[in-house]
């Protein structure tokens, strides 16, 4: 995407400042590459450096983890939490565990998280953190001295109207309820609000789990009605199994559509009648092991290392693992094989070349940014229910998360045909959630 001439010097800043961060110059790139228009229709965003603004964090945290392994053995790992935007409300987003988490990535992260905040139109602000922490083969007591560990520093700088974090990549409910038992510990506070993604009963909310899965999916319902059809006899690619990937594939069957492959980082698994969901979730949920276990009970499936989940023709694709997963070559044959379109269930899992291809050949592509928004909009929903000390049943809140949903792709929707820009979300989702956030810090003055 090419960056309009008034916001060059404000991405020059960007590059320089942050050096060594890929992931976030390439997810600043793409909002300056969506925003120019706005400057036009307002003046005074750019007379108060608010992109400036947004594109700097309002404070880094960087810190130290120490524990101690099954053997005895002390390891250290570096934990980060990246305190984006608090305009619309306290910092909010997750925590990942995997070890190509940095700086940068947490940047691109929360950068990402303040616009996504913004379209679920809730009083939420953007955040993002994680550890260089490796949980894989890890034992039970080792992923919690280890979650101790970062809660030990991280809970000085938590709060349920100062920041509250909640799962993502290898964070999920067991690692919620080590990180929330460790914060009670130490500030002897049954805060539920601090933190999200906690279970059913110690103060969770239902759906949550299934939110940002079930929340894509009702994107990329919204996106084919739109184009006079639906997900219904659909044939689907969803790849990753993690808690995305597994929701979707629930959601999409639900509705009709049939997903034939997912992954994980080893390879991927193809079954032409259509993934079996329960062995899925036995094999990932349940013993945490690889979907290539899948194919010792499934004889009709595949797996395949090497090449591409991509490969596999579809007409609805969701990557839903983790980010620039999606290349222009993959673009290219997923365009080859039909595909009418693509959702992103993870965060920019599409490098640039990729997103560009489907718009230049007029495929509906939905940015993580809007279609991922589901988890973090249930999480709000939690905040609710905790601050109220409620609890809703499944029906109600799966109705509010597919109400929000609809909500922000018809923002998206009418926010890119206003722009000139119709069809396409990206410009649509990075102009609308760029709107609230810069609107709200200029109420609030210069912050
Ligand atoms: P999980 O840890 O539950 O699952 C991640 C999945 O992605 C696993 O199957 C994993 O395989 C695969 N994966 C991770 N890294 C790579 C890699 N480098 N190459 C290939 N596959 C990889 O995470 P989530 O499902 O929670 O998150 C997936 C994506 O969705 C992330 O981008 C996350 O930021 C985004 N997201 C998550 C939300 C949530 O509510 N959980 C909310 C919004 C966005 P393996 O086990 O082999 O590592």
């Amino acid at each position: 995407m090419t960056i309009d001439e008034r916001l060059e010097q404000v991405w020059d800043v960007v590059v320089s400042r942050n050096p060594g961060e890929p992931e976030f110059h390439q997810a600043v790139q793409e909002v300056l590459g969506s925003i120019a228009p706005v400057l036009e229709k307002h003046p005074e965003l750019a007379a108060h450096k608010s992109i400036e603004r947004i594109c700097e964090p309002e404070r880094q945290i960087i810190f130290r983890v120490p524990w101690m392994d099954d053997r005895g053995e002390i390891q250290i790992n570096r934990g980060f939490r990246v305190e984006f935007n608090s305009a619309l409300g306290p910092y909010k987003g997750g925590l990942r565990f995997h070890p190509s988490v940095n700086l940068g990535i947490v940047k691109f992260l929360g950068f990402e998280q303040t616009f996504k905040n913004a379209l679920t139109q809730m009083p939420i602000g953007g955040g993002k953190g994680g550890s260089d922490f490796d949980p894989k083969g890890r034992s039970d007591g080792e992923i919690m001295r280890f979650c101790q560990s970062f809660m030990t520093e991280l809970y000085r700088h938590l709060g349920e109207y100062t920041d509250v974090p909640a799962g993502d990549i290898g964070v999920g409910g067991r690692e919620i309820g080590y990180l929330f038992g460790q914060y009670k510990r130490i500030t002897n506070r049954y805060e539920s609000g601090v933190i999200t993604g906690k279970g059913i009963t110690w103060g969770g909310a239902l759906v949550r789990p299934e939110a940002t899965g079930y929340g894509a999916t009702f994107f990329a319902e919204e996106m084919l009605r739109v184009r006079g059809t639906s997900l219904d006899g659909k044939t689907c690619v969803v790849s990753g199994s993690g808690n995305v990937a597994i929701y979707a594939i629930e959601k999409v069957h639900q509705l009709g559509g049939k997903v034939v492959a997912c992954s994980d980082s080893v390879g991927y698994i193809v079954d032409e009648g259509g993934i079996d969901l329960d062995t899925l979730k036995e094999i990932k949920l349940d013993a945490r092991g690889r979907v290539s276990e899948y194919v010792e009970r499934r004889q009709a499936a595949k797996f395949v290392v090497g090449g591409s989940i991509w490969d596999v023709p579809c007409q609805v694709a969701m990557p839903s693992a983790t980010q620039n997963e999606l290349t222009g070559a993959d673009a290219k044959s997923l365009i080859n094989n039909g595909v009418i379109a693509v959702v992103e269930g993870a965060n920019m899992p599409a490098t640039p070349e990729a997103v560009s291809a489907f718009l230049d050949a007029g495929v509906a592509f939905a940015p993580g940014k809007a279609a991922n928004a589901g988890g973090v909009a249930t999480s709000a929903l939690e905040m609710q229910q905790n601050a109220s000390r409620d609890s809703w049943t499944f029906e109600h809140t799966e109705q509010r998360l597919a109400q929000i949903m609809e909500g922000i792709h018809d923002a998206c929707f009418e926010t890119a045909e206003e722009y000139g820009a119709p069809g396409n979300y990206v410009v649509g989702a990075n102009i609308a959630g760029f709107l609230r956030v810069s609107q709200a810090m200029l109420a609030l003055g210069l912050i």
